[in-house]
């Protein structure tokens, strides 16, 4: 994944300010951040999206999912964050690498979704 630009940030080709990093995961802030505190977390290992993943990756998609509330914990988000996979292109998914969005600060974000 030559020119996948998460996969080009993991291998430390671009630069980003990292919040987390261990052999299979890399959390990252958002370049245009929407909220206080906008986090990415990525596999390393390339995976284009969730609607991609199999069983085999269930394991580095479940440790991901609990590094989530300690990752928001520290960078601000004291009563609650939210997650977002966007996903295909109707979830708009603008960069085709895995991520979770974590969002969040100290106010209560706008609904999900405008009816
Ligand atoms: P998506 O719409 O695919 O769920 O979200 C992609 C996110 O990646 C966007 O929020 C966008 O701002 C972020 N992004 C795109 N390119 C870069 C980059 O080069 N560096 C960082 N840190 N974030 C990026
Ligand atoms: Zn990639």
């Amino acid at each position: 994944m030559d020119d996948c630009i998460f996969c080009r940030i993991a291998r430390g080709e671009i630069p980003a300010r990292k919040a987390y990093e261990d052999e299979e995961i890399l959390a990252f802030h958002d370049i245009r951040p929407l909220t206080p505190a906008h986090i990415l977390v990525i596999p390393k290992r390339h995976v284009p999206s969730l609607a991609e993943c199999t069983v085999e990756d269930a394991g580095v998609l479940g440790r991901m999912m609990v590094l989530l509330p300690k990752l928001a914990r520290e960078n601000g988000c004291d009563q609650g964050f939210r997650t977002i996979i966007n996903t295909g292109p109707v979830g708009l998914q603008e960069v085709y690498h895995l991520h979770i969005h974590i969002l969040g600060g100290p106010d209560p974000l706008p609904p999900m979704l405008k009816r």
